[in-house]
């Protein structure tokens, strides 16, 4: 069971100051069970309707603010990402939320096993408390600890699943990255952007876990997919409809430099891109995202669907050009 505690104080103060009608909650899968305990106490306290948006809201990149629209709450709290910021426009409020999961006992293991090396410690928004105080263990045993720092909406030492600054940096300096969480997700991103061995310190199961050969085999399957699009004679590109995924100049750029190439292109649109909705589309060889990167490199699909990164690297063999470390980028975006 998770130890999350949600940011409540300021949730009721921004409640007390703008007096709402109705209010409406998201955040990730995980921790909707700690949301809805959060939505039932703001109906208690101040008698307005709390709905929980049960929709999934991967990132700040897919926050829903439309269904908070529709439903008409006039304020909508966005749990859990911990950005460096605390709002979007006047109605997203966003709030922290943190793992309250002691690192103490994993920190001692990963000591002995990385003792002399240098590292770097990344991890998630619901471990970013944690990161001076495991930094403390690790120095004291002996580990030189370097931490990166922030950009864009990115906290020192923090990573997105397809945003990596804080790691890339410091990729020449350390020897290897060590991730503070459960998330292999993230853990695999940073493997993949930095080609550097990545532990994850589990808090949970008290275990430090390699996870550099695991990046490795979703970067085969993603290279696997490129060489296979790479002999598609017809593509569709699809734009993500989230709010933070459109990437509308992506999809035409694509469009534009495989037409190039000889080949046909449609457009498409989609909020959830699954094999099952491509099933439903006809005469596409091969697809192309620009939405979420991690949809293509962590699902399976029957036909290769590529990532942006992904179709960069297949218009470099189109163009008989070599490959390249293609995600070996800070962004994949
Ligand atoms: S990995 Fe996907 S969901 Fe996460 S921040 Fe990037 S685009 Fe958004």
């Amino acid at each position: 069971m998770l130890l999350i505690v949600i940011d409540e104080k300021r949730i009721f103060a921004e409640i007390e100051s703008k007096n709402p009608a109705s209010v409406s909650l998201n955040g990730p899968d995980g921790i909707l069970p700690q949301v809805q305990d959060t939505a039932m106490k703001i109906t208690k306290k101040f008698g307005i309707p709390a709905y929980v948006l049960a929709d999934t809201t991967w990132g700040t990149c897919d926050l829903n603010s439309n269904g908070a629209k529709v439903l008409g709450a006039e304020l909508q709290f966005n749990i859990g990402h911990t950005i460096n910021m605390d709002y979007f426009g006047d109605s997203v409020i966003l709030i922290d939320a943190f793992d309250d999961v002691g690192f103490d006992v994993v920190a001692k293991k990963c000591a002995e096993i990385l003792k002399d090396k240098k590292v770097s410690l990344v991890t998630d928004s619901q471990h970013l408390h944690q990161v001076d105080k495991v930094q403390g263990i690790l120095t004291t045993a002996g580990i030189d600890v370097m931490i990166g720092k922030g950009k864009g909406q990115l906290n020192d030492g923090q990573v997105f699943g397809c945003e990596f600054y804080p790691a890339t940096q410091l990729k020449d300096e350390v020897d290897a990255y060590v991730f503070l969480g459960q998330s292999n997700f993230h853990a695999s991103g940073i493997a993949l952007s930095t080609n550097k061995p990545t532990y994850v310190l589990d808090p949970y199961f008290n275990e430090v876990r390699e996870i550099t050969e695991f990046a490795q085999k979703l970067k085969r399957k993603a290279t696997l997919a490129i060489y296979k699009a790479a002999e598609a004679k017809s593509f569709g590109v699809i734009v993500g409809l989230k709010e933070g995924q459109l990437s509308k100049v992506f999809a035409l750029k694509f469009k534009k430099e495989l037409e190039k190439e000889g080949k046909s292109v449609q457009l498409f649109a989609l909020t959830d891109i699954t094999n099952e909705r491509l099933q439903n589309l006809k005469g596409i060889d091969a697809f192309i995202q620009v939405a979420c990167p991690r949809i293509s490199t962590d699902n399976q699909f029957d036909k290769p669907v590529l990532s942006t990164p992904q179709a960069n690297a297949l218009l470099k063999i189109l163009r008989k050009e070599s490959i390249g470390e293609y995600f070996e980028i800070p962004h994949w975006l």
